[in-house]
């Protein structure tokens, strides 16, 4: 059997995107392709998981990585799966690991929960290996940051995930400029200007400070010049102090 590094499981509030305050089963998976100046999230591959025992508790077991699928799909229904939305699979970028997510993702779905990805939206053919089991993606656009830009590899990524339910997250900080914010705009406009677009300010960290209100108002008009469902919605978990 295929194992899989984790780096937690919890059952949560969603406080991201227009899924926000849906109850999900997170599952977080270590490592990632990029290193953005902004990134919240331990990447590396940690010799243990854990796991939170009650919801909310703070309180976690801890088991050895790398877990086998099936084991791991006996841990993720220490919680009632009827309770929840979806399964969560975040990280990192969980689609460095699609030949894992295909032996995992119909084992999910078979009792019933719906697999939602979130990911980076930088890896178009590792999403093709599980865009038939997948519900729904948020897939983020990155603005270039370190004299990387990645318009291309975003927009094939948008045009495949707009086969299923697709939502785009852009996290935007007090220095985002107009010009990077056009081409985002201009890149969701090329693929459907009716894409959920959800413009995330960022939760200040690490000297990257969140933009103020004026520039929010003034971002969301410009993509409201072309796109039709734009919104700007924080971090809400941080708000809740939810994992
Ligand atoms: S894509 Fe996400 S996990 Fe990866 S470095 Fe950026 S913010 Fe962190």
């Amino acid at each position: 059997m295929l194992k899989l590094p984790i780096t937690e499981i919890f059952s949560s509030i969603q406080g991201e995107g227009p899924y926000v305050g849906v109850r999900q089963i997170f599952l977080r998976l270590p490592k990632c392709n990029l290193i953005c100046p902004y990134c919240d999230t331990e990447t590396t591959i940690p010799p243990e998981f854990r796991i939170e025992t009650v919801p909310g508790s703070h309180q976690f077991n801890v088991m050895e990585n790398p877990v086998p699928i099936d084991k791991l799909l006996e841990v993720l229904q220490i919680y009632d799966f009827s309770q929840h939305h979806s399964l969560s699979v975040t990280g990192g970028e969980p689609l460095l690991w699609s030949n894992e997510l295909m032996v995992l993702f119909p084992l999910i779905k078979q009792k019933g929960l719906k697999i939602y990805l979130e990911t980076n939206g930088t890896l178009p053919e590792q999403l093709l290996h599980v865009l038939p089991m997948v519900d729904v993606i948020s897939m983020d656009i990155k603005l270039p940051f370190n004299g990387q830009t990645f318009w291309d590899v975003h927009e094939s990524f948008l045009r495949y995930s707009h086969q299923k339910e697709v939502f785009v997250k852009i996290v935007v900080h007090v220095e985002t400029t107009l010009n990077d914010l056009r081409e985002a705009r201009d890149l969701v406009a090329r693929v459907d200007p009716s894409i959920v677009t959800i413009l995330q300010p960022v939760t200040t960290t690490q000297g990257v400070n969140t933009p103020n209100p004026y520039q929010l108002l003034e971002w969301q008009s410009l993509f409201l010049q072309k796109l039709i469902n734009v919104r700007v919605i924080p971090q809400t978990h941080i708000i809740m102090g939810q994992l």
